[in-house]
């Protein structure tokens, strides 16, 4: 059961990457959408802190502009082995602020970002297609505060008859409006699913509702789903094995997890006991053998 699930959905995912089908934004009514993003913008509700500010005047949060501010650009062979090479674009900023974060100089603007306008971004996506990219994955920091500029670049992409498939890597905190949106331009949603609670998201991300908003848009994607699971050290029963259970009751038929065992202290873990560590061989274990033993397709 579980080979063939794998199976199945691997080849899916491979039949997309070979252009077998047409990625959605080709065929995307783009202008609408650019002008349903902008108007968001316009009193920030991209995503659910819905700051509710002019983003054309001022930051938000995220502390995203209403520019590109990206950290860099590269083919990454380090993400699912499906994916690679994968045209990977790091957005300066995010909604988030985790404790442990791993990329915390880009989410937190230590870094100060490169400027870079659509039409220049989406001329290197067409370089980096020729190269030999599968895909282009827009991550960060968190790309959702970029929506509008992103189908900008998408625009570009479609006049220069770049016909490469979209990646969302987010965190899934998007509003819904932003949500419907990415389902008309996105082929694979490769979001991440962090904590069972929205006691341990409000601890370690200083984020409200976290629960109730991913597994929200979790059942709202209509791309492909392979969602990423970054085990913690001590949490386990409150986080692991709930979005496991979440994702088994839910979500298993459509689905593929990528279980992650590589969480290191970084940041301002050290301040967090629970977490100043790197996760035991029994704890990857742990959570393994639930996932396995409620049919869920994970990744080997
Ligand atoms: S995208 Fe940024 S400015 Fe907009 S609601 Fe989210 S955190 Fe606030």
């Amino acid at each position: 059961m579980i080979e063939y699930c794998i199976e199945k959905n691997i080849e899916n995912y491979i039949s997309i990457l070979r252009h077998k089908k047409n990625p959605k934004f080709f065929s995307a009514e783009l202008e609408k959408l650019l002008e349903e993003a902008k108007e968001i913008l316009s009193s920030c509700e991209l995503c659910e802190r819905k700051c509710k500010i002019d983003r054309n005047k001022t930051k938000g949060f995220c502390r995203a502009p209403n520019k590109i501010m990206i950290s860099s650009e590269f083919l990454h062979y380090g993400e699912e082995s499906f994916l690679v090479p994968s045209h990977t674009i790091f957005f300066m900023g995010c909604n988030f602020h985790c404790v442990y974060c791993q990329n915390w100089a880009i989410s937190n603007w230590i870094e100060e970002g490169i400027e870079i306008s659509p039409r220049e971004l989406a001329i290197i996506i067409r370089n980096r297609f020729r190269e030999g990219a599968k895909n282009v994955n827009f991550v960060g920091g968190e790309p959702t505060p970029y929506l509008p500029f992103i189908l900008e670049i998408l625009k570009n992409l479609r006049e220069l008859k770049i016909n490469i498939p979209i990646v969302w890597n987010s965190n899934f905190y998007m509003s819904r409006k932003a949500m419907e949106i990415l389902n008309e331009v996105v082929d694979l949603f490769l979001p991440d699913f962090k904590y069972g609670n929205n006691s341990c998201a409000r601890s370690l991300s200083k984020v409200e509702k976290y629960f109730e908003v991913v597994t929200r848009n979790l059942k709202l994607a209509k791309g492909d789903l392979c969602i990423r699971h970054l085990i913690l050290p001590n949490h386990i029963g409150c986080c692991s094995h709930k979005i496991i259970k979440w994702i088994a009751r839910n979500l298993k038929e459509r689905c593929i997890v990528n279980i992650m065992d590589q969480y290191y202290p970084t940041f301002e873990s050290y301040n967090y006991e629970e977490i100043n560590r790197r996760i035991t061989t029994e704890e990857y274990d742990k959570v393994v053998e639930l996932a396995n033993r409620l049919n869920i397709c994970i990744l080997k």
